[in-house]
């Protein structure tokens, strides 16, 4: 991923810092960027528009309050619009009708359809205790109502047969008397795509619709076709009133922004996400939790409001500049890493809220183990003098290193040996800040984990 909104917007910050309002020539700059970072992600060019200008007209007229910069506030702001764009929490399916609670299953041929039916049905058994049926109301690909019955199988739900010879319309009845009459809790119809909109088929689902009066309407759309997506999501929203979204494909190399396209197009909410091939491939769609990592940017909305509430982000730009360089690294630099750390909800708190890539290989236990290293280290660093922690050379060749060390030992109530630990990682952790050049963090936890 080239660069994402993340490194764009802290970017921006820095180069906003210091200008006291937000103002049209300063909202420019970082409009642009969220404009870059959007269409670098996929998201159709009309929403990207429609984002930027509620974006700005928000910025316009927000108060930045306290302590914050217009930069930090904008940052803010961006982010709040972003989540709530995406939909907030979980939608989750809705089953509240006179049993069959019925599901109508919609979109272009290759979106997923077929699979995310019997993903469904899977998803509805396990987790919700349901007695599901399918039915396949695509008369023109013998193989699509088979293909239907094997992954019907595959889920352990169970199948209504229906043939090319029938009319979508008597399927679906025929369909719908079964359920009832077995007791039936769901009724999934997959019905027809096709390779492109064309008037007959929403024709053909418009009547289907009317003829079942599904509970659920579920618009299925592959991630990966990003900026078409748009044009399929408008036709369908046209045709039909579509109560949700199941974006599939998610696991494919799409930078996923034609999740934003389709909510926004549609105004529905995206309820599941596909991630595999497989019958077990889906998801419960969670906006909050996936929307940034959509867009590649880590649970960012959380962490802005964690730097909000506390952490001086000025010092921690500073520290993560001096961090890059390795220049002028000294104690106090450490002592302020661990705090800062500290404020945002330590390790784990801190690792929750990046993206899961970056995070995957670090266990919790070696998480726990950190953390109690970490505040071990911070006793002994408070226990320094503030002289000391700016020449860590008195601790380490100085005359009197002896003696120092045994002074902080002492105060911080460990042994002269971990003193020393401390002081070892902290010169490694210096050579290796002049090798490193970000997603250094992994790598320094491995450290401070010893
Ligand atoms: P339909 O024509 O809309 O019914 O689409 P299908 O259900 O036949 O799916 C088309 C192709 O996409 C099949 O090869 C599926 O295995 C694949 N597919 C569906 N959903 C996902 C998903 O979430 N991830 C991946 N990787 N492939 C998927």
């Amino acid at each position: 991923m080239a660069s994402t909104l993340t490194d764009r917007l802290s970017r921006l910050v820095k180069t906003m810092r210091g200008q006291a309002r937000i103002t049209e020539d300063n909202v420019q700059d970082m409009l642009r960027e969220v404009r870059m970072a959007l269409l670098e992600a996929d998201v159709a060019l009309p929403v990207v528009r429609d984002f930027v200008a509620r974006v700005k007209e928000k910025a316009l007229g927000a108060e930045v309050v306290g302590s914050l910069s217009p930069g930090q506030a904008l940052v803010g702001i961006v982010h709040k619009e972003l989540a709530a764009t995406m939909g907030e929490g979980i939608a989750d399916i809705n089953l509240a009708a006179q049993p069959p609670a019925i599901i109508l299953m919609a979109g272009l041929q290759g979106a997923g359809k077929t699979t995310t039916t019997a993903k469904l049905a899977k998803h509805l058994i396990e987790k919700r205790k349901k007695k599901v049926l399918t039915v396949s109301a695509d008369v023109y690909r013998p193989a699509a109502i088979e293909q239907l019955k094997t992954v019907t199988a595959q889920a352990g739900a169970e199948w209504f047969p229906s043939a090319p010879d029938q009319k979508p319309h008597d399927i679906a009845l025929a369909a719908v008397d079964h359920a009832r009459r077995h007791f039936f809790d769901v009724l999934l119809v997959d019905t027809a795509g096709r390779l492109a909109i064309d008037e007959a088929l929403m024709a053909e689902i418009r009547d289907l619709h009317a003829t079942l009066k599904p509970v659920e309407t579920l618009f299925v759309v592959d991630a990966m076709q990003g900026q078409d997506a748009i044009n399929t999501a408008k036709a369908f929203k046209e045709a039909l009133p579509l109560t949700g979204i199941v974006l599939t494909k998610l696991d494919g190399d799409s930078r996923g922004g034609a999740a934003l396209s389709v909510r926004q197009i549609t105004g529905a909410p995206i309820k599941f996400a596909g991630v595999s091939e497989k019958i077990d491939g889906l998801e419960v769609f969670d906006a909050e939790r996936h929307a940034g990592r959509v867009l590649g940017m880590g649970d960012i909305v959380a962490l802005v409001e964690e730097v909000q509430k506390g952490v001086d982000v000025e010092a921690a730009q500073k520290l993560a500049e001096k961090l890059k360089s390795g220049d002028g690294f000294d104690l106090n630099d450490f002592l302020a890493q661990i705090s800062q750390m500290k404020k945002m909800g330590g390790l784990s708190g801190l690792m929750d809220k990046l993206p899961t890539q970056m995070t995957a290989k670090a266990g919790a236990a070696d998480m726990d183990k950190a953390e109690r290293d970490m505040k071990r280290m911070e006793g002994i660093l408070n226990a320094m003098t503030a002289k000391e922690r700016r020449q860590p050379s008195l601790l380490m060749d100085g005359k009197s290193k002896a003696s120092r060390k045994r002074r902080i030992a002492a105060g911080a109530g460990v042994q002269i040996q971990e003193v020393n630990r401390l002081l070892n990682q902290f010169d490694q952790m210096q050579g290796m800040m002049k090798k490193m050049k970000g997603g250094g963090l992994m790598k320094m936890m491995k450290k401070l984990g010893g």
